[in-house]
């Protein structure tokens, strides 16, 4: 996989959790595999990662749990 920016250096495989929305809710994918390029830092996401999201956007996974986390807000910082 080549980094899309044309960076000389191969893409790495990253796996990482990533937050999206669905019906205005948040959910959270974690073990995605994602590529990050090690010069720019540009990700790209494989087809079959992003064939995961796309199922889990329409809900047909079912979930394993529930996520929980502290939210910071920009506007409430400083
Ligand atoms: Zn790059």
């Amino acid at each position: 996989m080549e980094c899309p920016n044309g960076c000389l250096s191969p893409m790495e495989i990253k796996k990482d959790e990533r937050l999206f929305h669905r019906n205005g809710l948040p959910i959270v994918i974690s073990d995605l595999t994602i590529y990050v390029c090690p010069e720019c830092g540009q990700e790209s996401m494989p087809l079959p990662s992003a064939r995961i999201v796309e199922n889990v956007l329409k809900g047909t996974v079912s979930s394993s749990g529930k996520f929980t986390a502290e939210l910071y807000e920009m506007s409430c910082v400083g």
